[in-house]
C-alpha cells in the first residue's frame, strides 16, 4: 500500500509551542511495509533537551501552575486531552503501523485506545486519591503526611508500542503534577506529532508536556540533566542498567520497564479448543515485538506433539502482509536492524539443534521488513533462543516431564516480566502463578489491565506501572510534625 504525501515537521514540541530544533540533523522515517520514505522529523539534540527542561522546569515550579490546580481541574484537563487523543486516533493508529509493522487491526484495539483509556482511569484516580492526611503520631501530637508532585519527569519510550507506552507515564504523572520531557524512540516519530497537537488542543499549560525526539545520546542528556528529578523508561536491559547506573550515582528515582522472555505454561489439562485468539495475543502480539509475551512455551511431554499442532498450525495460518491491511495478523518488523537480529536468532536456534516445526525461511515477501512466523521444538532452556529476548514472531517449545519441572524451567531465566499459565482448573492455574516469578502473570490469556500494577522482576525492570502503583511513582511523601500543646510556642 502506498502512503501518499509525506509527513513533514521542522519543530519540537516545546513550551507549548512548536519551536526550531537548535542543530540541523533529521530523523527519517521509512515504512516498515514497503521500506518507503514516509516522513522526517527533526532530530534531537542535547541543546533541544535543554530547552525542553527549562520549559518543564518553569511550568513545574510556576507556584500557579499545574501542580497548583485543583485535583478536579487536572482530572478535567486529562479528560479534554482523552478527548482529543480520541479525535485523532485513527490518524495516531495508521502512523504507528506504517512505521513500526504493527497490523492496522492491533494498532486500533491498541495503540488507538489505551491512551485515552488511561488519561481517563488517572484522571478518575486523581480526584479520588487523597493527598494529604492527618495522623495520630507515637509520641504525642499530630502528624501531617502530604503526598506532592516528584517534579520534572525525564520519560524515555521504545517504538514497539510508542503511545500506550508514553501514556504509562504520561497519565499518572499528569495526575499527580508532574511536569514532563518525553523522548520518543527515532524509529516512531511521527505518532508524536500528532500527541503534540491533541496535548495544545486540550488546553494543557504550556510546558508540562513537551517532546524531543531523537536517539540515545539525547536520551542519556535527559537522563543525567539536573533539572530533571525523576526518569521514566521503558526499553531494552542493556540501556535500562545504564539508566540505572546513572540514576544511582545521581540518586534519582528511576522506574525501569525492561525485556522480557516470559513463559507460557501449558499445564496437562489446558484446552486449546476456546483458546486460540488468546494463545495468540499472548505470544505473538504485534509481530512478538512485545515484551510481556510468552516466547517460551512449556508443554507436558504427555501432549507435547498437540502442542507443537496448535502453535505449527497457529503459525502457519496467520496472514502475514502490509502492516496497512485490515486483514493482516503478522507486519514487518520494526527497522531493518531488527528484522536482521531475529533471523540471526532463528539461524542461532538452527545451528544449536533446534528443530522448526513451522516458518524458519527467508519471507517471500517482495518489499519490507518481514520475517517468518517461527516455531521452534526440542528446545533446552539453555539454548541462546530460549533464554535471550528475540522481539519477534519466534517461539521456542520446550517439553517438560511435571509440574515441578515446568516451574523450574519458567523461573530459570534472567528475567521475569509476563507470563501465563494455560489450564481448565483455575484454582490449580492461580496456585501455580504465584510461584513462577514474574511481575504479571494471566490464566488462560494475558493483557496488561489499566487497574493492575505492570512492571517486572530480576532484568525486567525496577518499580511499577499502571494501577494505583502507578500514581504514587510520581508522588513524593513529605511529613510535617505539627506543634505540640495548644500554645506551639517555642521552648
Ligand atoms: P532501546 O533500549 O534500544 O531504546 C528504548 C528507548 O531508549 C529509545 O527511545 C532509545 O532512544 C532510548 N535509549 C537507548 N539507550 C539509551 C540510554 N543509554 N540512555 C537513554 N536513553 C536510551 O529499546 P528498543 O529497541 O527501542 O525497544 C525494545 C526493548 O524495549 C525490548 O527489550 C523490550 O522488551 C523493551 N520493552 C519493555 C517494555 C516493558 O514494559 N517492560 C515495554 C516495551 C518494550
Amino acid at each position: 500500500m502506498s502512503t501518499q504525501t509525506l509527513i513533514e515537521s521542522n519543530e519540537f514540541f516545546i513550551g507549548g509551542e512548536w519551536v526550531a530544533p537548535k542543530g540541523s540533523g533529521r530523523i527519517e522515517v521509512h515504512s516498515a511495509s514497503t521500506e518507503e520514505l514516509i516522513g522526517s522529523v527533526p532530530d534531537g539534540t542535547p541543546e533541544d533537551i535543554d530547552a525542553a527542561v527549562a520549559a518543564a522546569r518553569s511550568a513545574m515550579d510556576d507556584p500557579q501552575g499545574w501542580r497548583s490546580w485543583s485535583a478536579e481541574d487536572r482530572a478535567a484537563a486529562m479528560e479534554r486531552l482523552a478527548d482529543a487523543f480520541d479525535a485523532r486516533s485513527g490518524e495516531i493508529a495508521r502512523r504507528i503501523s506504517m512505521q513500526n509493522g504493527m497490523p492496522i487491526a492491533i494498532a486500533q484495539q491498541l495503540e488507538a485506545v489505551f491512551p485515552s483509556l488511561l488519561l481517563r482511569y488517572y484522571a478518575g484516580l486523581a480526584r479520588a486519591t487523597p493527598l494529604r492526611e492527618e495522623r495520630d503520631g507515637i509520641l504525642g501530637g499530630k502528624i501531617l503526611v502530604e503526598k506532592t508532585p516528584v517534579g520534572v519527569v525525564g520519560a524515555i519510550v521504545p517504538w514497539n508500542f510508542p503511545q500506550s507506552l508514553a501514556a504509562f507515564k504520561l497519565a499518572p504523572l499528569l495526575a499527580a503534577g508532574c511536569t514532563v520531557v518525553m523522548k520518543p524512540s527515532p524509529e516512531t516519530v511521527l505518532d508524536s506529532l500528532e500527541l503534540a497537537e491533541a496535548i495544545r488542543e486540550a488546553g494543557i499549560p504550556d510546558g508540562v508536556i513537551n517532546i524531543v525526539p531523537g536517539g540515545r545520546e539525547v536520551g542519556a542528556h535527559l537522563v543525567e540533566h539536573p533539572g530533571v528529578d525523576k526518569v521514566a523508561f521503558t526499553g531494552s536491559t542493556a540501556a535500562g542498567r545504564s539508566i540505572a547506573a546513572r540514576c544511582g550515582e545521581l540518586l534519582r528515582p528511576v522506574t525501569l520497564e525492561l525485556g522480557g522472555k516470559s513463559a507460557a505454561i501449558v499445564l496437562d489439562d489446558a484446552d486449546f479448543a476456546t483458546a486460540a485468539e488468546n494463545l495468540f495475543s499472548a505470544t505473538l502480539l504485534n509481530n512478538g515485538q512485545t515484551c510481556f509475551l510468552g516466547t517460551r512455551v512449556l508443554a507436558p511431554r504427555s501432549r507435547y506433539d498437540e502442542v507443537l499442532q496448535v502453535f505449527g498450525g497457529l503459525a502457519d495460518a496467520l496472514q502475514v502482509g502490509d502492516a496497512l491491511d485490515p486483514a493482516t495478523q503478522i507486519g514487518p518488523m520494526a527497522s531493518a536492524r531488527q528484522r536482521e537480529r531475529v533471523e540471526g536468532y532463528i539461524a542461532k536456534g538452527k545451528a544449536e539443534g533446534a528443530r522448526v516445526v513451522a516458518g524458519g525461511n527467508p519471507s517471500d515477501q517482495e518489499r519490507g521488513w518481514f520475517v517468518q512466523p517461527t516455531i521452534f521444538a526440542d528446545v533446552e532452556n539453555s539454548q541462546t533462543i530460549a533464554q535471550e529476548e528475540i522481539f519477534g514472531p519466534v517461539l521456542s517449545v520446550i517439553p517438560y516431564d511435571s509440574d515441578e519441572e515446568a516451574l523450574a524451567i519458567a523461573n530459570d531465566s534472567e528475567f521475569g516480566l509476563g507470563g501465563s499459565v494455560w489450564t481448565t482448573d483455575q484454582e490449580r492455574g492461580e496456585a501455580f502463578a504465584r510461584r513462577v516469578q514474574t511481575g504479571s502473570i494471566g490464566i488462560n490469556h494475558y493483557l496488561p489491565d489499566p487497574a493492575a500494577p505492570f512492571g517486572g522482576v530480576k532484568a525486567s525492570g525496577l518499580g511499577r506501572e499502571l494501577g494505583p502503583e502507578g500514581l504514587q511513582a510520581y508522588l513524593s511523601t513529605q511529613s510535617i510534625y505539627k506543634t505540640q500543646g495548644s500554645a506551639g510556642a517555642a521552648p
